[in-house]
C-alpha cells in the first residue's frame, strides 16, 4: 500500500481499511504470489514458458455505476469482472488482482458499504481463483466512489489470443447471450429498489456479469480461435475493433444472434439495439477458421455462430448485417455511459 494519500485523510481510517482488506484478501493467497499485501510491492512468480498479461479498468461512480442503483456487492463484483473479462479475451489465467479505491469520506466510514464491496469482489475472486495481492486507498476528492482494478494474467508464450488474427472466410462466434446487461440496466433505472437483493449468478448480466475465463482458456488450449475480444462496449463496437485490428470486414446474420431472454422485456425496436449495441455483456466474440469444428458449448457456456469474416474493401462498409433478406450496413454504436 502506498502512503501517498495518507496526509489527505485520516490515517487511522486508511489503516483500518487496509487491515480489513488484508484480513479479507489474506484467505486467498495463490501459489503464484511470493509476497502479497503488506510490502511496497507484491512479488509474483510467472509460470515457466508463459508471458504476462496486464490490463487495467476504471469503474467510476456516475459513469459505470450509481450507489443509488447498484449494491456495493454489485460494484465490487463488477470492478473485478471488467478486468477478468480482458484476461478471458486473451485466453489467459488470472494470477493476481490489484485494487485502487478512492472513497468519499462518508463512504470510507460506512463499514456496511465497504464490507459489501469486498464481499462482492472477493466472492468473484475466489470463484475465479485469483488472489487480491495489493492495492491502494485514498480519500476521493469529490462525492463519487472511484475504483481501478489491475489484473495480471498469464498465457503460454506466443499463444495468447489477440484481436488481429481474423482472416477472410473465418466464421464469427459469440458466447452466451447478448443484450442482457443493457436490458437489466434499463429495468434497474426504472426500479432500483427491486434489485437490492440480487445475488451473483447468471440471472443478472448487468449487476453480476460472469467473465468467460474458462471459455477463453479452452479456446486457447484447443487452438480453436483465430482472434478474440470481449464484448465490453457492445457487439457492434467490439466487432469493429476486431475487424480493424485484423484488417478484415464482417457479415453478421441477425437471425443467428443469441438475444438474452431479458431483452424480451424491451420495446421491440429496442431489442435488436440492445443485442447489437448494448455494452457490458462481457461475453467473448471470436473467429475461427472455417475448417475448425467449434463445439456448441464450451465450459458449460453456449456458443453461437453469428456471421462470417470477409475481405475488407475501402469502398464498402466494414460491417454488414443480414436482416429479413436484406443486408444493411452495421455501424459501431457502442454503449452509452450512465447519465
Ligand atoms: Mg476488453
Amino acid at each position: 500500500m502506498s502512503t501517498m494519500a495518507k496526509r489527505k485523510k485520516s490515517v487511522s481510517g486508511e489503516l483500518a481499511l487496509i487491515a480489513r482488506l488484508r484480513a479479507k484478501a489474506g484467505t486467498l493467497s495463490g501459489r503464484r504470489i511470493r509476497l502479497g499485501i503488506g510490502d511496497d510491492c507484491a512479488i509474483l512468480r510467472a509460470p515457466r514458458g508463459h508471458e504476462l498479461l496486464v490490463t487495467t479498468d476504471f469503474s467510476l461512480e456516475g459513469r459505470h455505476f450509481r450507489r443509488a442503483w447498484h449494491t456495493s456487492q454489485s460494484v465490487g463484483h463488477r470492478t473485478l469482472a471488467r478486468g477478468l473479462s480482458d484476461i478471458a479475451a486473451m485466453g489467459g489465467r488470472p494470477l493476481a488482482a490489484f485494487l485502487s479505491l478512492a472513497l468519499p469520506r462518508a463512504v470510507a466510514r460506512d463499514t456496511r458499504w465497504i464490507d459489501g464491496f469486498f464481499e462482492g469482489l472477493l466472492a468473484l475472486a475466489e470463484e475465479s481463483n485469483v488472489p487480491l495481492a495489493g492495492g491502494d486507498t485514498a480519500e476521493a476528492p469529490g462525492d463519487e466512489v472511484l475504483t481501478d482494478i489491475v489484473l495480471i494474467g498469464s498465457a503460454p508464450a506466443g499463444h495468447a489470443l489477440t484481436r488481429s488474427g481474423a482472416r477472410p472466410g473465418d466464421e464469427i462466434y459469440c458466447t452466451g447471450a447478448l443484450g442482457g446487461a443493457a436490458a437489466e440496466l434499463a429495468a434497474l433505472a426504472r426500479a432500483p429498489g427491486k434489485f437490492r437483493r440480487a445475488q451473483a449468478g447468471d440471472a443478472h448480466p448487468h449487476l453480476f456479469p460472469q467473465p468467460r475465463l474458462a471459455v477463453g482458456q479452452a479456446l486457447l488450449r484447443r487452438r480453436l480461435a483465430s482472434a478474440c475480444i470481449d464484448v465490453s462496449d457492445g457487439l457492434s463496437t467490439d466487432l469493429a475493433h476486431l475487424c480493424e485490428a485484423s484488417g478484415v470486414a464482417a457479415e453478421l446474420d441477425a437471425a443467428l444472434l443469441p438475444a438474452h431472454p431479458l431483452t424480451a422485456a424491451l420495446a421491440p425496436a429496442k431489442q435488436m439495439a440492445a443485442v447489437l449495441h448494448g455494452g457490458e455483456d462481457y461475453e467473448l466474440l471470436f473467429t475461427a477458421q472455417p475448417e475448425v469444428k467449434v463445439p456448441r458449448s464450451l465450459a458449460g457456456v453456449p456458443i453461437a455462430r453469428i456471421g462470417r469474416v470477409a475481405r475488407y474493401n475501402k469502398s464498402r462498409p466494414r460491417m454488414t448485417i443480414l436482416a429479413e433478406g436484406t443486408r444493411f450496413e452495421l455501424q459501431p454504436r457502442g454503449w452509452e455511459h450512465l447519465r
